[in-house]
């Protein structure tokens, strides 16, 4: 930890409790150092100066050489604005500002050569600029930045509102720099080694110019050492935590036995996929070694999960052991019961069900012979992870469309065994693979990268309000034919109640477009109790109903082949994997399925983007890394849920893959030859790492 960790910010001169607790509130800094790590997010380049003449409308920033001829004040009080007009010698433009109107008027000069910096405004064929910059050409200032790049800085209303700009926070860091730096070089965080072997400048050089760059070389070369140094860390502890996870011990399975071949040979429904089969060899490889599994299945939507699933556990009752397998839902969860108690019958295993809403008796009655050992296969909810759910002999734990368990309730799992069971972590949202290496780090990944065979891509297209009526006789047309329609509206935390009134409302007009009794309607939501869902379910499941209007209760795993349209309405509300995973639900059978995204007339730029790659692609990696750059790694799937285990300040997911092949690449390496970073020159990596580490041990399992 450097000097500077140890001072407060808020006895920084200039600072002052005020300013502290924004930086706090806003920033999360508390001392000097944290406010070093403040870096900016994008640079301007200010060696260059613009005449008048040359700027054009797409211009973000220019800076003009010039002088200020005259300044006028008009209006009274709040409504007071001061207007100016600014000469490069050639032409002439217009300045205003309308806050802290007295403070400039007393301190611009008029015949003063000064250095504007600013963004222009085009209005009526004018240029004006609101609120420029003007600094004093032959100020020290001035001097300084007119070297080259500046930086801008992040900065949120109500930082700007308390002199927090860019430029508030660059005076904090000159400041500190000046009177904290002076005559102190940053401790580096880095082996001297590494920085020789990659050639990277020492965290006291990236720091200074991270902030105020020498030239663009330099600052590139800082930059890549920063986020090299954010994501090795990152690497460097998932790979140790690994390492050290490795070591423990897990069941051996040692047989394929009876079920598992009887299975196959007599009962499988399918023809397994080569990716199916791919999988289960690597999961077996990893169950019949001695270690614990800690896998995680990627696979999309209709890629045949659930198979694997089955096959897996077989493999754990083979060796007599019990299984389990948990649905973030319970229509999920009950569809899994249903569907795989089906498949095992003539297999006479047992299988139960154990949800929230279980019956007492049953419940107990499940908890004993679980306890015993009866049970052998258990599906269920969350209900499973209940400190009253004791196993006889829990061999693997399944944990399917993963994302919406949080990391505590699955290291509970853990527990259930004096030897932690395998893990089997399933999830149909792909995560980019930077994301998952930085989330799971060295966690073995299957992938199913196939589909069954026969499916037809889905269609999907984009349509908005003004379509409705087209799209609701194109739904009776596909339901003439006998088929089924989901119609699905969002759902945001925040109102729920919101939401449903849309539901309700969208509920209501949809009885009078298809009318009873040549239409039957279902509706499910969160609000409704669960035998009720379950029993509107039902109905559309076994074509009692046609059409399902819902919210998103049925993104996960619900699988009706005979529907062939999804509606997705408010399209736009919807994260892309979200829209990619609804999709999902159609496309089941041999028929041409729909997907129809429906959003309001106007669009943002952004949700065209986000509707064109829906429309275009159906590869839910591709439409990961889509979203995850168009969105930022908090707000995809898989990420939100248990949110990410750490900040990236520097490094970008969505850009930086490589930086993170380097970092990952480099911390394997090290830890191949040093597994305890026990030597003298690694001393450094064992510090930085404890003092990195992230409270949550979110890396126990998956
Ligand atoms: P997901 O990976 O989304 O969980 P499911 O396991 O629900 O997918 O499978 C989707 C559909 O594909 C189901 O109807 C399932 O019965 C079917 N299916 C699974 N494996 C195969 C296969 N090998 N051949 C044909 N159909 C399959
Ligand atoms: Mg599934």
């Amino acid at each position: 930890m450097s000097e500077l960790a140890k001072l407060e910010i808020k006895y920084l001169k200039g600072v002052g409790p005020k300013k502290a607790d924004i930086l706090k509130s806003e920033l999360k800094v508390e001392n000097l150092e944290d406010m070093l790590y403040v870096f900016p997010f994008r640079y301007i380049d200010r060696s260059k100066f613009y005449k008048i003449s040359q700027i054009d409308s797409n211009m973000a920033y220019v800076q003009i050489k010039g002088t200020l001829q005259s300044l006028r004040t008009a209006g009274e009080g709040k409504s007071s604005r001061i207007s100016g007009i600014f000469s490069d010698g050639e032409s002439t433009i217009e300045l205003v500002w309308f806050k802290g109107v007295k403070y400039i008027a007393d301190q611009l000069k008029i015949g003063h050569e000064y250095v504007l910096f600013g963004k222009p405004n085009f209005y009526n064929g004018q240029i004006n600029f609101v609120h420029p910059e003007l600094e004093s050409a032959n100020s020290a200032e001035a001097k300084r930045t007119l070297g080259g790049l500046q930086g801008v800085y992040n900065t949120t209303e109500k930082m700007k509102n308390n002199f927090l700009t860019t430029k508030g926070v660059q005076n904090i860091i000159i400041n500190i720099m000046q009177t904290h730096m002076a005559n102190y070089q940053l401790p580096e965080t880095l082996p001297n080694y590494l920085l020789e072997k990659l050639k990277l400048p020492t965290l006291d050089t990236c720091i200074r110019n991270l902030h105020f760059p020498k030239d663009k070389q330099l600052l590139e070369k800082c930059q890549f050492r920063m986020k090299f140094e954010e994501l090795f860390y990152i690497q460097l502890q998932l790979l140790r935590r690994n390492l050290l996870q490795s070591k423990k011990a897990g069941f051996a399975f040692t047989t394929i036995g009876r079920y598992f071949n009887t299975f196959f040979r007599d009962y499988i429904p399918f023809e397994l996929t080569g990716a199916q089969k791919r999988v289960i060899k690597e999961v077996w490889a990893d169950m019949k070694g001695g270690k614990q599994m800690n896998r995680l299945l990627q696979g999309d939507v209709g890629s045949g999960k659930t198979l694997v699933a089955v096959m897996c556990s077989l493999m754990a009752l083979d060796n007599n052991f019990q299984a389990c397998i948990m649905a973030p839902t319970e229509i999920l969860a009950t569809q899994h019961y249903a569907s795989i108690s089906q498949m095992l019958k003539p297999l006479s295993i047992q299988v139960r069900l154990l949800t929230g809403s279980t019956r007492t008796a049953e419940r107990r009655e499940i908890h004993e012979n679980l306890e015993n050992g009866t049970v052998q296969l258990l599906i269920g909810t969350h209900a499973l992870l209940e400190d009253k759910v004791k196993f006889h002999n829990l061999g693997l734990a399944i944990i399917d469309e993963q994302h919406r368990f949080g990391v505590a309730q699955r290291a509970k799992l853990w527990a259930k065994n004096i030897c932690p069971p395998h893990v089997l972590v399933m999830t149909a949202t792909p995560i980019p693979r930077t994301l998952a290496m930085t989330l799971y780090g060295d966690l073995d990944v299957s992938v199913i990268d196939e589909l069954p065979p026969g499916r037809q891509p889905i269609k999907t297209i984009h349509r908005t309000e003004t379509n409705r009526l087209g799209i609701y006789d194109f739904v009776k047309k596909e339901i003439a034919k006998g088929r089924q329609a989901y119609i699905v509206y969002p759902l945001i935390k925040e109102s729920e109640a919101l939401d449903f009134q849309n539901l309700e409302a969208g509920y209501q007009q949809l009885k009078g477009i298809f009318p009873e009794p040549q239409y039957h309607i279902s509706m499910v939501h969160g609000q409704l109790p669960a035998a009720e869902k379950e029993e509107e379910m039902q109905k559309f499941v076994s074509g009692q109903t046609q059409i399902l209007v819902a919210t998103t209760v049925i993104e996960v795993g619900v699988n009706v082949p005979n529907a062939s349209v999804m509606i997705i309405e408010s399209a736009e509300r919807f994260g892309l994997s979200q829209l990619h995973q609804l999709r999902g639900r159609v496309g089941r059978g041999a028929e041409q399925s729909y997907c129809i995204l429906i959003t309001s007339n106007k669009q943002a730029k952004n949700t065209r983007e986000r509707m064109e790659i829906m429309t275009t692609s159906t590869d839910g990696f591709e439409i990961s890394e889509a979203d995850l750059r168009l969105r930022g790694p908090g707000d995809l799937e898989g990420t939100q849920q248990s949110g990410m285990p750490f900040e990236l300040h520097i490094a970008d997911l969505a850009r930086d893959g490589q930086v993170l092949q380097v970092a990952r690449d480099t911390a394997r390496l090290i830890l191949n030859n040093d597994p305890d970073l026990s030597t003298n020159e690694n001393f450094i990596l064992k510090e930085q790492l404890q003092k990195k580490a992230p409270a949550v041990d979110w890396g126990s399992i998956s």
